[in-house]
């Protein structure tokens, strides 16, 4: 199920997202969470989705399998932190789905570590310096409640002709 995603203005995209806690959560729930927010990810065109873009604020996001570090499955990060493995930034242009039409120059880190629970409450550790680092960093981003918008340069919005 397409769910709806939230857009800007709205407070839940400036909120921290709580921690999953796999104790109380119920996994079938978790899943069907999981499943539909990789469908409106795919539906949208996105590369990654956050649960707070659904309106549900959890340490939960997805990536697109195409940038997910083995390309065969979309990548499920629950809690995730990530740390620099490099001083090196670079510049790409980003959008987001919660602030249509709108796109802008950030500086991420080039590589990092990054450490997370899978769907299972799983620990789960790996380093990328692929245009997953790029992802990453802007998905939790939003767990901690911050847009693009607020690091871009040259922000743009860019209509439909
Ligand atoms: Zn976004």
């Amino acid at each position: 199920m397409k769910l709806n995603v939230i857009t800007e203005p709205n407070p839940i995209l400036h909120q921290v997202a709580k921690p999953v806690d796999f104790v109380k959560t119920d996994k079938s729930a978790l899943k069907k969470l999981i499943h539909n927010m990789i469908e409106t990810m795919y539906a949208h065109d996105g590369v990654g989705f956050a649960a707070p873009q659904a309106g549900v604020p959890l340490q939960l996001c997805v990536f697109a399998k195409n940038y997910s570090f083995d390309g065969q499955k979309e990548l499920v990060l629950i809690n995730p932190k990530w740390e620099k493995l490099s001083i090196a930034k670079n510049t790409d242009t980003e959008g987001c789905l919660s602030v249509p039409n709108m796109y802008g120059e950030v500086k991420r880190y080039k590589k990092i570590k990054v450490r997370a629970q899978d769907i299972n409450g799983q620990p789960l550790e790996f380093y990328t310096d692929t245009f997953l680092a790029r992802i990453v960093q802007h998905e939790i981003d939003h767990l901690n409640g911050v847009l693009f918008t607020e690091k871009a340069k040259n922000l743009k919005k860019i209509t439909r002709a």
